[in-house]
């Protein structure tokens, strides 16, 4: 299976599903240790996500990589909050690192590199090491769980499965941690024993990967 330009359509859109499904317990979570706006943030990013996808005058993507760059741009200009910056570009490293149109199309080891990409990107911007309980310690985990897959001769499905049960984990165990980045930071020990708000989206658009992908 490549990473072509359906399948690229098909995560995006598995994503703003979750986000539509998910955005009430996102929001939860982000009212005990941030300001409660997190679902809604993401909510709003990825109805315009779709709206741009869906726009009866939008041109057909020139690849894989421009449905990514677009939604990573699309959340940029809609999204205030700080995971709007942070997914933002991450989606538009993604799609900068996936293979240009006329190029032979990305296989699973290819996706990891772009999802490595996306990581690079938010750790960029966002100056967070594994640890700080942000976005980084589900994305993390997910990238060399998915590394992982690839390496035991996995194709993408097994790939991608792996990096959503990776997010997944990596979400769980930000509930320990002491917040060292972002709004919950600002709570010092009160934010242990919560789980993070982006680490747990983070986790939700990587299982939508794997659903898109399944
Ligand atoms: P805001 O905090 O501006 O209201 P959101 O609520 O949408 O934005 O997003 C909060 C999430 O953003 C946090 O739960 C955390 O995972 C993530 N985050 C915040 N700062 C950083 C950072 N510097 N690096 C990575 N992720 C971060
Ligand atoms: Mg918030
Ligand atoms: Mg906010």
């Amino acid at each position: 299976m490549d990473v072509d330009t359906r399948l690229a359509e098909a995560w995006v859109r598995a994503m703003a599903a979750a986000v539509e499904k998910e955005h009430g317990r996102l929001t939860e979570l982000d009212s005990a240790i941030g300001d409660g706006d997190h679902g809604s943030n993401l909510r709003r990013g990825f109805t315009a996500v779709l709206a741009a996808l869906d726009a009866p005058d939008a041109p057909a993507p020139a690849g894989p990589g421009a449905v990514l760059t677009k939604a990573g741009s699309t959340l940029i200009s809609k999204v205030g909050g700080a995971s709007g910056p942070l997914y933002g570009k991450a989606f538009r490293a993604i799609g900068g690192a996936l293979p240009q149109p006329g190029e032979a199309p990305a296989d699973a080891a290819g996706l990891g590199e772009a999802l490595a990409a996306g990581l690079r990107a938010v750790r960029e911007l966002g100056k967070a090491e594994p640890g700080d309980k942000t976005i980084v310690d589900a994305w993390t985990p997910a990238l060399d769980a998915y590394r992982a897959a690839v390496a035991a001769g996995g194709g993408l499905p097994e790939a991608a499965a792996a990096a959503a049960e990776g997010a997944e984990r990596g979400a769980l165990d930000t509930v320990p941690l002491q917040a060292r980045k972002g709004r919950a930071s600002y709570l010092g020990p009160r934010s242990i024993g919560h789980q993070d708000p982006g680490a747990t989206s983070t986790a939700l658009l990587l299982r939508a990967l794997a659903e898109a992908v399944g």
